[in-house]
Protein backbone atom coordinates (compact mmCIF):
# COMPACT_ATOMS: atom_id res chain seq x y z
CA UNK A 1 0.00 0.00 0.00
CA UNK A 2 1.42 3.28 -1.39
CA UNK A 3 1.48 6.00 1.64
CA UNK A 4 -0.86 8.46 0.18
CA UNK A 5 -3.42 5.28 0.60
CA UNK A 6 -4.85 3.20 -2.16
CA UNK A 7 -6.59 2.18 1.36
CA UNK A 8 -10.13 3.27 0.53
CA UNK A 9 -9.99 0.81 -2.23
CA UNK A 10 -9.87 -1.86 0.52
CA UNK A 11 -13.12 -1.28 1.83
CA UNK A 12 -14.48 -1.09 -1.65
CA UNK A 13 -13.04 -4.47 -2.56
CA UNK A 14 -14.58 -6.06 0.61
CA UNK A 15 -17.99 -4.39 -0.39
CA UNK A 16 -18.05 -5.05 -3.88
CA UNK A 17 -16.99 -8.64 -3.26
CA UNK A 18 -18.82 -9.78 -0.64
CA UNK A 19 -21.92 -8.08 -1.75
CA UNK A 20 -23.72 -9.64 -4.23
CA UNK A 21 -24.80 -12.86 -2.24
CA UNK A 22 -26.56 -12.31 1.28
CA UNK A 23 -25.01 -14.33 3.87
CA UNK A 24 -26.87 -16.45 5.82
CA UNK A 25 -25.98 -16.52 9.44
CA UNK A 26 -24.56 -13.10 9.06
CA UNK A 27 -22.72 -11.88 12.46
CA UNK A 28 -21.45 -8.75 13.85
CA UNK A 29 -17.73 -9.04 13.31
CA UNK A 30 -16.88 -7.25 16.48
CA UNK A 31 -18.51 -9.46 19.39
CA UNK A 32 -19.76 -12.38 16.72
CA UNK A 33 -23.29 -12.04 18.03
CA UNK A 34 -25.96 -13.36 15.16
CA UNK A 35 -27.62 -9.58 13.29
CA UNK A 36 -30.10 -9.41 10.67
CA UNK A 37 -29.35 -8.67 6.96
CA UNK A 38 -30.29 -5.26 7.66
CA UNK A 39 -27.42 -3.53 10.01
CA UNK A 40 -25.42 -1.11 11.34
CA UNK A 41 -21.69 -0.60 10.18
CA UNK A 42 -18.57 0.64 11.58
CA UNK A 43 -15.36 2.02 9.69
CA UNK A 44 -11.97 0.81 10.61
CA UNK A 45 -9.83 4.29 9.91
CA UNK A 46 -6.72 2.22 10.12
CA UNK A 47 -7.57 -0.70 7.17
CA UNK A 48 -10.69 1.72 5.55
CA UNK A 49 -12.73 -1.96 5.97
CA UNK A 50 -16.27 -1.53 6.83
CA UNK A 51 -17.12 -3.93 9.58
CA UNK A 52 -21.15 -5.22 9.89
CA UNK A 53 -22.09 -4.40 13.91
CA UNK A 54 -24.80 -5.46 16.29
CA UNK A 55 -26.54 -2.47 17.90
CA UNK A 56 -24.65 -2.52 21.17
CA UNK A 57 -21.48 -2.81 18.94
CA UNK A 58 -22.24 0.17 16.87
CA UNK A 59 -22.92 1.90 19.71
CA UNK A 60 -19.99 2.05 20.78
CA UNK A 61 -18.50 4.20 18.57
CA UNK A 62 -21.00 6.66 17.97
CA UNK A 63 -19.26 9.56 19.92
CA UNK A 64 -17.90 12.62 17.00
CA UNK A 65 -15.20 13.70 18.52
CA UNK A 66 -13.53 10.75 20.23
CA UNK A 67 -10.24 9.35 18.84
CA UNK A 68 -10.64 6.20 18.78
CA UNK A 69 -9.71 3.32 15.59
CA UNK A 70 -13.71 3.13 14.76
CA UNK A 71 -16.24 5.19 14.05
CA UNK A 72 -20.18 4.17 13.83
CA UNK A 73 -21.35 5.19 10.02
CA UNK A 74 -24.23 7.56 11.03
CA UNK A 75 -27.91 7.14 9.22
CA UNK A 76 -28.22 10.76 8.24
CA UNK A 77 -29.43 12.19 4.67
CA UNK A 78 -28.63 15.93 4.36
CA UNK A 79 -29.91 17.90 1.10
CA UNK A 80 -28.44 20.83 0.00
CA UNK A 81 -30.93 23.01 -1.52
CA UNK A 82 -28.78 25.82 -2.32
CA UNK A 83 -25.90 23.93 -3.48
CA UNK A 84 -23.59 26.14 -5.63
CA UNK A 85 -21.53 24.33 -8.18
CA UNK A 86 -20.77 24.62 -11.88
CA UNK A 87 -19.26 23.28 -15.33
CA UNK A 88 -15.95 24.24 -13.55
CA UNK A 89 -16.37 22.99 -10.49
CA UNK A 90 -17.26 19.90 -12.07
CA UNK A 91 -14.71 19.54 -14.27
CA UNK A 92 -11.89 20.02 -11.75
CA UNK A 93 -13.15 16.53 -10.70
CA UNK A 94 -12.56 14.81 -13.45
CA UNK A 95 -14.51 12.86 -13.22
CA UNK A 96 -15.95 10.41 -16.46
CA UNK A 97 -19.22 9.70 -15.34
CA UNK A 98 -22.53 11.99 -13.93
CA UNK A 99 -21.86 11.01 -10.51
CA UNK A 100 -19.13 10.82 -7.79
CA UNK A 101 -18.50 10.58 -4.15
CA UNK A 102 -16.41 12.48 -2.17
CA UNK A 103 -15.17 11.75 1.58
CA UNK A 104 -13.03 13.35 4.05
CA UNK A 105 -9.94 10.77 4.46
CA UNK A 106 -8.69 11.59 8.58
CA UNK A 107 -5.83 9.23 7.76
CA UNK A 108 -4.82 10.55 4.10
CA UNK A 109 -6.13 14.39 5.22
CA UNK A 110 -7.32 15.12 2.56
CA UNK A 111 -10.65 14.61 0.19
CA UNK A 112 -11.14 11.14 -1.96
CA UNK A 113 -13.24 11.53 -4.58
CA UNK A 114 -14.34 8.57 -6.33
CA UNK A 115 -17.30 6.82 -8.79
CA UNK A 116 -18.79 3.98 -9.57
CA UNK A 117 -17.80 2.03 -12.93
CA UNK A 118 -17.80 -1.88 -14.76
CA UNK A 119 -14.37 -2.53 -12.39
CA UNK A 120 -16.19 -1.33 -8.86
CA UNK A 121 -15.01 2.29 -7.95
CA UNK A 122 -12.02 4.23 -9.50
CA UNK A 123 -10.70 6.41 -7.13
CA UNK A 124 -8.48 9.97 -6.97
CA UNK A 125 -7.35 12.47 -4.64
CA UNK A 126 -9.15 16.03 -4.94
CA UNK A 127 -6.58 18.38 -5.24
CA UNK A 128 -7.25 20.43 -2.03
CA UNK A 129 -7.71 23.61 -3.32
CA UNK A 130 -10.35 22.28 -5.92
CA UNK A 131 -12.09 21.78 -2.50
CA UNK A 132 -11.56 24.79 -0.97
CA UNK A 133 -13.47 26.62 -3.38
CA UNK A 134 -16.11 24.47 -3.27
CA UNK A 135 -16.54 24.67 0.38
CA UNK A 136 -16.21 28.53 -0.04
CA UNK A 137 -19.09 28.28 -1.58
CA UNK A 138 -21.04 26.02 0.33
CA UNK A 139 -19.91 26.35 4.19
CA UNK A 140 -22.55 23.97 5.23
CA UNK A 141 -20.69 21.11 3.64
CA UNK A 142 -18.78 21.30 6.86
CA UNK A 143 -21.53 19.76 7.89
CA UNK A 144 -19.71 16.21 6.34
CA UNK A 145 -17.69 13.80 8.91
CA UNK A 146 -14.90 12.20 8.05
CA UNK A 147 -14.45 8.79 7.36
CA UNK A 148 -18.01 7.89 7.85
CA UNK A 149 -20.31 10.09 5.48
CA UNK A 150 -19.40 10.94 1.79
CA UNK A 151 -21.04 13.74 -0.08
CA UNK A 152 -22.92 12.44 -3.50
CA UNK A 153 -22.73 14.90 -6.25
CA UNK A 154 -24.97 14.16 -9.06
CA UNK A 155 -24.84 16.21 -12.50
CA UNK A 156 -28.08 15.45 -14.29
CA UNK A 157 -28.65 14.52 -17.47
CA UNK A 158 -25.44 13.96 -18.52
CA UNK A 159 -26.84 10.84 -20.02
CA UNK A 160 -29.30 12.01 -22.32
CA UNK A 161 -26.81 14.64 -23.47
CA UNK A 162 -28.52 18.14 -23.03
CA UNK A 163 -26.37 21.24 -22.53
CA UNK A 164 -28.20 22.28 -19.30
CA UNK A 165 -25.68 21.41 -16.32
CA UNK A 166 -27.84 21.23 -13.15
CA UNK A 167 -25.80 19.80 -10.38
CA UNK A 168 -27.17 18.01 -6.93
CA UNK A 169 -25.79 16.99 -3.84
CA UNK A 170 -26.55 15.44 -0.16
CA UNK A 171 -24.67 13.84 2.57
CA UNK A 172 -24.88 10.43 2.63
CA UNK A 173 -23.86 7.46 4.71
CA UNK A 174 -20.26 6.11 3.18
CA UNK A 175 -22.06 1.91 3.65
CA UNK A 176 -24.96 2.93 1.32
CA UNK A 177 -22.00 4.73 -1.17
CA UNK A 178 -20.12 1.24 -1.55
CA UNK A 179 -23.58 -0.77 -1.68
CA UNK A 180 -24.59 1.38 -4.40
CA UNK A 181 -20.91 1.02 -6.35
CA UNK A 182 -21.00 -2.75 -5.98
CA UNK A 183 -24.61 -2.92 -7.09
CA UNK A 184 -23.51 -1.05 -9.83
CA UNK A 185 -20.51 -3.16 -10.80
CA UNK A 186 -22.70 -6.12 -11.64
CA UNK A 187 -25.23 -3.52 -14.09
CA UNK A 188 -22.64 -1.70 -15.33
CA UNK A 189 -22.75 -1.60 -19.56
CA UNK A 190 -20.51 0.36 -21.55
CA UNK A 191 -19.16 4.01 -21.24
CA UNK A 192 -22.04 5.45 -19.46
CA UNK A 193 -23.39 2.46 -17.31
CA UNK A 194 -26.59 2.08 -19.32
CA UNK A 195 -30.25 1.54 -18.69
CA UNK A 196 -30.09 -0.52 -15.78
CA UNK A 197 -27.30 0.67 -13.67
CA UNK A 198 -29.07 4.38 -14.31
CA UNK A 199 -32.59 2.63 -13.46
CA UNK A 200 -30.38 1.73 -9.91
CA UNK A 201 -29.03 4.73 -10.25
CA UNK A 202 -32.85 6.71 -9.88
CA UNK A 203 -34.08 4.42 -7.44
CA UNK A 204 -31.12 5.29 -5.34
CA UNK A 205 -31.77 8.99 -5.57
CA UNK A 206 -34.93 8.70 -4.58
CA UNK A 207 -34.14 6.46 -1.46
CA UNK A 208 -31.80 9.66 -0.55
CA UNK A 209 -34.16 12.24 -1.36
CA UNK A 210 -36.98 10.86 0.78
CA UNK A 211 -34.61 10.61 3.62
CA UNK A 212 -32.91 13.88 3.38
CA UNK A 213 -33.95 16.62 5.44
CA UNK A 214 -32.24 20.34 4.30
CA UNK A 215 -28.25 21.17 5.86
CA UNK A 216 -28.55 23.95 8.26
CA UNK A 217 -26.98 26.73 8.62
CA UNK A 218 -23.07 26.30 9.75
CA UNK A 219 -23.90 28.55 12.76
CA UNK A 220 -26.60 26.43 14.05
CA UNK A 221 -23.81 23.98 15.09
CA UNK A 222 -20.53 24.79 17.00
CA UNK A 223 -17.76 24.03 14.69
CA UNK A 224 -14.39 23.88 16.54
ZN1 LIG B 1 -21.43 -6.88 18.29
ZN1 LIG C 1 -22.90 -5.28 6.78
Amino acid sequence: MSPNGRAPLASLRRITTSRPEPVVGERCDMCAEPIGEEHQHVVNLESRGLMCTCRGCYLLFTAENATLRYRAVPDRYLAFPEFSFGRAEWDDLQIPVGLAFLFWNSALDRIVVFYPGPAGATESELPLDAWQRIVAANPELAHLHADVEALLLRRADLDRGREHDEFSCHVVPIDRCYELVGRLRSLWRGFDGGQEAHAAIDEFFTMVAERSRPAPPVAEEATP
